[in-house]
């Protein structure tokens, strides 16, 4: 599950990271408000308007603005609040539609009063499951495109291996301050700040931590100026006040439904529905997909139960994605029979009416031949297959 750049923020200073301040606002009034709380606090007229979506590289889609007083703060939260941003890694990038901008954060400016004499730095930390460690990334070329600068650049980026049974150790942080070139107050502050940041990611069972800019400002201290957090899911149970900040405004609808039917479903940017029982048959089926000249449309595994219900909820899902233009139903029939399936999938297509796209259903396992035999009869425009290269040439003459 990802977070809003202020909830990571306030996720981050709840283990005592020191981050930019700012205060979050819904309307355009509640920004002008945040604005003078803020300049109350900070003394400074200067603020960052930030748009709050789940997307990085917002800067360089007009999401994040400086603003020298009130009125462009006014002007530029108007602009911002209900927008379409478009950045990098919204949907579709710079070419797709875009995400409106539901919420924005009014910062200080915490490169205020002497933008030269502040450093940029990139850090991330995130499992490194080759290694069965954590990792620490970090970069002096921060504020920018990382991956740009892993290209041009990879001795620029420097990568700390953390045993998760020792923690990190002492010369550990000092060795990323060292390699950051930093002396001084802004040495021992930074292993302050990576060391508490680290504990946040182990403490809130985070999947990526990628705080980009660290800023060292003008007065050495260091600061969490961005923050993009993604919690692992299967944690959430134990992270009540984590799991609240989901918000589904910025979650793909049919994988919000497909959460609450508690369905495993993955929307991707195929043609080529899929419904499968079991993951790793889930993934096969995606690459017999792919061999067969389609592409898939979606990861979906139904689990154990593939009933009338469940293949219909699923089917739902499948048919909420426009570019569907067939579905491939992929059932190993172990413990639930494949007549049973079979019949669900009869049920739930007359249940549904009016489904346009060409469904191929291939079902393997106890009682495969019966099972053909009701689809074969039931007198859907339903074709069946048993053996699954039989079904992955079915799909292609239909897309064909
Ligand atoms: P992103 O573009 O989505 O990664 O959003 P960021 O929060 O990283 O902001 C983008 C850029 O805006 C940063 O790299 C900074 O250069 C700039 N920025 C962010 N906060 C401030 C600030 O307080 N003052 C100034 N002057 N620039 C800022
Ligand atoms: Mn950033």
């Amino acid at each position: 599950m990802n977070l809003h750049e202020y909830q990571g923020k306030e996720l981050l200073a709840s283990y005592g990271v020191p981050i930019q301040r700012g205060k979050l606002a819904l309307t355009v009034d509640e920004a002008v408000q945040a604005y003078k709380d803020l300049k109350e606090e900070t003394g400074t007229d200067f603020c960052v308007a930030k748009a709050q979506i789940h997307a990085g590289g917002r800067g360089k889609g007009g999401g994040v603005k400086l603003c020298k007083n009130m009125d462009e703060l006014k002007e530029t939260a108007g602009n911002i609040l209900g927008m379409m941003l478009k950045t990098p890694q919204t949907p579709g990038g710079l070419e797709g539609p875009g995400k409106l901008v539901r919420k924005i954060l009014i910062t200080e400016d915490s490169y205020a009063p002497d933008f030269d004499a502040c450093t940029e730095f990139y850090m991330s930390v995130m499992m490194d499951r080759t290694n069965k460690s954590n990792v620490i990334i970090y970069s002096t070329e921060g504020g920018m495109d990382i991956e740009a600068v892993a290209e041009e650049t990879p001795h620029l980026v420097h990568k700390e291996y953390i045993d998760p049974s020792l923690g990190l150790q002492g010369f550990q942080l000092r060795k990323i301050a060292f390699n950051l070139g930093l002396s001084g107050d802004a040495f021992k502050n930074m292993t302050k700040f990576v060391s508490k940041l680290y504990a946040a990611f182990v403490g809130s069972d985070a999947s990526l931590f990628e705080i980009n800019p660290v800023l060292k400002t003008a007065d050495d201290r260091i600061i969490a100026v961005d923050s993009k957090v993604s919690i692992d899911d299967n944690s959430l149970f134990r992270h009540k006040e984590l799991a609240a900040m989901r918000d589904e405004d910025e979650e793909d609808p049919a994988e919000v439904e497909a959460k609450g039917y508690g369905l495993s479903y993955v929307k991707l940017d195929g043609n080529v529905g899929c419904m499968v029982n079991g993951a790793g048959l889930a993934m096969a089926t995606m690459d017999i997909i792919k061999l067969s000249g389609g592409s898939p449309a979606n990861f979906l595994d139904v689990g154990g139960t593939a009933d009338a219900e469940r293949v219909e909820q699923a089917f739902r899902i499948i048919l909420r994605d426009p570019n569907v233009k067939a579905i491939l139903i992929n059932i190993f029939g172990g413990i639930v029979r494949c007549d049973r399936v079979a019949n669900g999938v009869v049920e739930a297509f007359k249940n549904m009416g009016n489904i346009q796209v060409p469904i191929i259903v291939r079902l393997q396992g106890t009682n495969a031949d019966i099972a053909k035999k009701i689809i074969d009869e039931s007198g859907l425009s339903v074709k069946s297959a048993i053996v699954l290269k039989e079904a992955a040439n079915l799909v292609s003459e239909v897309l064909a």
